[in-house]
Formats: C-alpha cells, sequence, structure tokens
C-alpha cells in the first residue's frame, strides 16, 4: 500500500520531457521543508491505495509517461516496488526525488530527476553526495536558485563533480516570486554553462492549481 496525494494526468512542466503528456502520480509526504516548497498540500492526508489500484488508475490513461513525484516518493518504501511495475508495464518512468534519500535501490530503467538543494532552500544540509555516484547518463539533476548565492554553490558543485558529463541534463530553474529568470538566464550565458534552463510550464498555463 502506498499513500497518495493524487494521480493525473497534464502536460509535463519541467525535465527534458516538458510538454509531453504524462501520468503523475504523486506519493504523500516529506520528511524536508524546502522555504520555496511549492507542493506542501501534499505533505499530509492522502488516500491509501493499493499498488494495483494505482496501476489501474495509471492505466486508465494509457500513457507514453508516468512520473512519480511528492512530496518525497522515497520516503515510502513500497515506492521503490510501484516504480519497477510501472516499468514492468512499458511506460518510461521518470522519478523525481529530493536527493536526501538513497537512489541505489531504484530500478534502473527510471529516469532518476534528482534535485541538489542549495543553501536558501534551508535544507542543503540533506543533500547526500553519495547519490551522486549513483546517477547514470540517462538521468538528470535539478538545482531550484533562488539568488546569486544559490547560483555560484549550484555552479561549484556542478565543477566539484563533473555533473555536466554525468547526467543527461543539468537543469537550473528560478524560485518562482523570488529569483528574476532572466537574471538567471543571463548569468547561465554569461558563463556559459553547460546546462539547461526552465521554468515550469504548467505553472504558467494553470497557475498554483493543484491536479495538474
Ligand atoms: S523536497 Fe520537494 S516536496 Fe519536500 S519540501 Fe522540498 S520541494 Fe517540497
Amino acid at each position: 500500500m502506498l499513500r497518495i496525494t493524487e494521480i493525473f494526468y497534464s502536460l509535463q512542466g519541467e525535465t527534458r520531457t516538458t510538454g509531453l503528456p504524462t501520468v503523475f502520480v504523486r506519493l504523500t509526504g516529506c520528511p524536508l521543508r524546502c522555504r520555496w516548497c511549492d507542493t506542501e498540500y501534499a505533505f499530509r492526508g492522502g488516500d491509501l491505495l493499493s499498488i494495483e489500484a494505482i496501476l489501474g488508475r495509471v492505466s486508465e490513461y494509457n500513457p507514453r509517461y508516468v512520473t512519480v513525484t511528492g512530496g518525497e516518493p522515497l520516503a515510502q518504501k513500497a515506492c521503490y516496488g510501484l516504480l519497477s511495475l510501472l516499468a514492468d508495464q512499458g511506460y518510461e518512468v521518470s522519478l523525481e526525488t529530493s536527493g536526501a534519500i538513497s537512489i541505489s535501490e531504484v530500478d534502473p530503467r527510471v529516469v532518476k530527476v534528482m534535485d541538489l538543494k542549495p543553501p536558501a532552500s534551508g535544507e542543503s544540509h540533506r543533500n547526500l553526495y553519495e547519490n551522486i555516484g549513483f546517477l547514470e547518463k540517462k538521468d538528470q539533476l535539478k538545482f531550484v536558485i533562488a539568488d546569486r548565492g544559490d547560483y555560484e554553490w549550484s555552479v561549484s558543485k556542478i565543477i566539484q563533480y563533473d555533473l555536466a558529463n554525468r547526467v543527461s541534463d543539468v537543469l537550473f530553474s528560478p524560485v518562482s516570486g523570488e529569483m528574476s529568470a532572466e537574471i538567471l538566464a543571463g548569468w547561465i550565458l554569461e558563463d556559459r554553462l553547460p546546462v539547461r534552463f526552465q521554468l515550469q510550464l504548467h505553472r504558467m498555463i494553470w497557475g498554483d492549481l493543484p491536479g495538474v
């Protein structure tokens, strides 16, 4: 059984599959409290669903892409089995994870989209750096940046861990309403960083509504 906040079909708002129709399975609960979190409604509540029921709900949409997200999905141990069973169905499965819980047991067919939390998140002490060793070339690494300090910290991690050569995409996102997209884009171009700049497409279309 897994505690689930929502299962919905929408356009992927982030990552390298941005814009593609995707089923999202949002697991309830997260041990972190990022200062700028936009999914606080997933911290508690939710419904207990069997893995069979979750697979049934997903299959109703007949999707190509399925994203397991949260909250922090790996905080529920049964998430590992769900990921494998989704991959068994032939879906292209991705996992969005905070980087604070080990990804070593995640099914290798799953694309991991892992955060490294910069200082202004208030949670950078939770980064589990040994996770970087479990990232593969198909995976993606995300930095959500609130200010110049976060930017410089993120650049230092890219250099220290050779991140651009380790994953398919290093993603830089501005904290909504706090970090100017234009300024962040300018810094990336000025420094010729090998990163993919991204804005949250779903929020541009639908604002802060849950379930989209
Ligand atoms: S890890 Fe994700 S869900 Fe958890 S507090 Fe941070 S942004 Fe929110």
